[in-house]
């Protein structure tokens, strides 16, 4: 029998009483988590940045984090030009202290950019929902969604889990043949890498000078040859999953121009 009798006793009913208009402001305000995600080269720092611009000029006052930047220092950059100083988060950095810090120097902190934030450990992203909760901070994460082999950066993960808005940033990123890039494809050669460790970071912003590789894992030793190699590329999901990086590239995977 699936005759339901009674609304209040209805198991399947996930929903609880809420109060009544006129009670809603002894509710607590809290902040809101949100996670801007796109592929590299979309423009998030400069999002992020425009933002904090926007938010500070308004008489709030916020706090920069960087997981870690592509420069290796501790500071967003964008890619336009555009640079701020900001608090480097180390994996074994507990937000929380790092707000609390700020505080105790008589310093409000009306929200946090974190920039990079795939690379926050689940743990960091579950700090900043408390943030935001408890201490009414709202948090802007920007970062990227998945990584070479199109799976989801632990951080990025927590963070499509917790926050609560999420929004693509598609500045039109495209792939070689025009439709919208969504991949960070990890390409040596002109072959995409299916395998490999998932933090390696190369500064793409040099005039493709591919060698300004920064690695990040320094347990795994690679061949200067293989550094200098290694490149990201932005693709479309069906040439990311052909392989398929382009009419200039070359090696496996070109483009046959007949
Ligand atoms: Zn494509």
């Amino acid at each position: 029998m699936t005759a339901l009798h009674d609304e209040d006793t209805d198991p399947t009913d996930a929903l609880s009483p809420v109060p009544a208009a006129v009670r809603r402001r002894e509710v607590p305000v809290t902040g809101t988590v949100k996670f801007c995600y796109g592929p590299m080269d979309c423009g998030k720092s400069t999002l992020a940045l425009q933002i904090d611009h926007n938010l500070a000029r308004q008489g709030r006052q916020g706090l920069l984090l960087v997981r870690h930047d592509r420069s290796g220092s501790a500071q967003i950059s964008s890619r336009i030009g555009i640079t701020r100083q900001a608090v480097e988060v180390e994996a074994a950095t507990d937000v929380r202290a790092l707000v609390r810090r700020a505080w105790e120097h008589g310093r409000h902190v009306d929200y946090l950019i974190v920039d990079e934030a795939q690379f926050l450990s689940a743990e960091q992203v579950e700090q900043l929902t408390e943030l935001a909760d408890e201490a009414c901070v709202d948090v802007y994460c920007f970062g990227i969604a998945t990584d070479f082999r199109s799976a989801l950066f632990p951080g990025a993960r927590r963070l499509f889990e917790l926050a609560d808005e999420l929004q693509p940033v598609q500045v039109e990123v495209l792939c070689w043949c025009g439709r919208p890039g969504r991949f960070n494809a990890r390409v040596a050669e002109g072959v995409v890498l299916r395998t490999g460790d998932t933090v390696y970071v190369a500064d793409t912003a040099a005039g493709g000078a591919a060698g300004s590789a920064g690695e990040v894992n320094s347990a795994t030793t690679r061949s200067s040859r293989e550094l200098a190699t290694v490149r990201y590329q932005v693709l479309c999901r069906r040439h990311f999953r052909l392989g398929e990086v382009g009419p200039d590239a070359s090696g496996p995977g070109q483009l046959q121009l007949a």
